[in-house]
């Protein structure tokens, strides 16, 4: 026990005494001591009750209890309270500028943020930034979330919950010129917070990067149709000294005028959301694309075409043929003569699978995750020798995102590489009869 409250204890037990004492002797004096000493200690007992239920009046109303003077139990009672609750008031008054804070900080996010409940998907709370960007008003605060958010269908996406993907490019329902990145963030058990990001700038800026791109290539379509036209026209029997210099020449245009076409297939797929849903007979495909494999490799590979699917695909006929067509001549030029180029249609549960295997150089495992990425080349001589412009994958990777279609790439330096394509069940279809009577011209041509 610390000593001040020792000395409290003793402070009150030598009252007591002392007062039974005065009692005994005023009893004492008057000839009648015990009802005086009973007397004495009933007032002692009382004294404390008194005290007790002054205690528990000030503790039940919340009151603030004042610091008490004097020595006695009681008195420190008193003073301990005292002292505990100024605490728990100081812990609660910095608790509570740490919140004002923190929803300060939350307030000024250039986000906007909205703590949505889990169960209820009720409005909890939202930010500033969530007027202006969401159009959410004072009156929102406890409606539900999809409702007043009703433009974005939400409901869908936020059923979804932890699971949902983030919502990429939609439009605000408070200025239909804004456009949104939306995320569901689950943070506890029982609350979600809706972030929304405004990206109409950088959308916008996107944007301006793919017109430049697309009106550059487009310009310098008609340039390189004039040289290319002159070049052709010169025979380089007339100047045989100028031969290998014009045999380079006519080698680069060739090789401007793929580049300038590959830009704008780009920037042409780029602007789709969504391509024609046609039937894709793939045994012609694939027939077609051994011709062509077979033009590129001049007879240096073996090509092997398996076509165990039995099914067609919808998608567009013309990009899925580039996309596929793409693989295939990176098969060819990235395969030393006399590998194999293997291309095999096969059914997958329910889906489809293209793949395209050669035994060719491979791809080191650390460039893998980039080399869908424009222009990029896991060896630039390698890839300017073999004529290549370092967009045949990117072109491959948004034909097939056109197609939600999944590429993936397996390859060994030195063995050779898979590329496989992907399509979900929603992509496959029967076979239609003249399709499969033209699988068999698919073999043999
Ligand atoms: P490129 O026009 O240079 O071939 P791509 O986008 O088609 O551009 O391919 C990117 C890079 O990926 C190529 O430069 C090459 O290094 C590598 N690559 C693509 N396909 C293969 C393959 N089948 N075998 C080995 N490397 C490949």
């Amino acid at each position: 026990m610390p000593k001040h409250i020792r000395s409290a204890w003793f402070k009150t037990l030598g009252q007591l005494v002392l007062v039974l004492a005065a009692a005994v002797l005023l009893g004492w004096l008057l000839g009648r001591p015990w009802p005086v000493v009973t007397l004495a200690a009933l007032g002692v007992v009382a004294w404390h009750y008194w005290r007790l239920r002054k205690v528990l009046i000030r503790l039940t109303a919340r009151q603030r209890i004042e610091p008490a003077h004097g020595a006695g139990v009681w008195n420190e009672l008193d003073r301990l309270l005292y002292r505990s609750q100024s605490e728990m008031r100081a812990r609660k008054r910095r608790l509570l500028d740490m919140l004002r804070a923190y929803r300060a900080a939350a307030a000024a996010l250039p986000d906007a943020v909205v703590v949505v409940d889990r169960n209820t998907q009720r409005v909890q709370w939202f930010n500033k930034a969530a007027t202006t960007l969401l159009g959410l008003q004072q009156q929102d605060l406890g409606g539900p979330v999809s409702q007043r958010l009703n433009s974005l269908s939400l409901s869908h996406w936020l059923a979804a919950g932890r699971n949902a993907e983030p919502m990429l490019d939609a439009i605000s329902p408070a200025d239909p010129d804004l456009r949104l990145n939306l995320r569901l963030i689950p943070y506890s058990d029982q609350y979600w917070l809706l972030v929304a990001r405004d990206v109409s700038k950088m959308l916008r800026l996107e944007q301006m990067r793919q017109d430049f791109v697309a009106n550059v290539s487009h310009e310098l379509r008609t340039p390189l149709t004039v040289i290319h036209g002159y070049l052709d026209m010169l025979d380089p029997t007339d100047f045989p000294e100028w031969a290998p210099i014009l045999a380079e020449m006519q080698r680069q245009s060739q090789r401007m005028t793929q580049l300038v076409e590959d830009l704008l297939t780009l920037s042409r797929l780029e602007a789709q959301d969504s391509l024609p849903d046609e039937s894709v007979a793939m045994a012609p495909m694939l027939a077609t694309l051994k011709r062509e494999a077979e033009a590129l490799s001049q007879h240096r590979h073996a090509l092997v075409v398996q076509d165990e699917a039995g099914c067609d695909l919808w998608g567009s006929n013309k990009e899925l043929h580039s996309a596929f067509s793409n693989l295939v001549s990176n098969a060819v030029r990235y395969t030393p003569v006399g590998g194999t180029i293997t291309l095999t249609f096969a059914r997958e549960g329910d889906g489809a699978v293209l793949s395209v295997r050669d035994t060719g150089y491979g791809i080191p495992q650390s460039h893998l995750p980039r080399i869908t990425e424009r222009f990029y080349r896991v060896s630039t001589s390698r890839s300017r020798e073999s004529g290549g412009t370092g967009l045949g994958l990117s072109i491959v990777k948004h034909v097939l995102n056109l197609h939600q279609a999944r590429l993936e790439i397996e390859s060994e330096v030195g063995q050779g590489s898979v590329f496989s394509i992907h399509f979900n069940p929603e992509r496959v279809h029967p076979r239609e009869p003249a399709s499969a009577s033209s699988q068999l011209q698919g073999h043999t041509a």
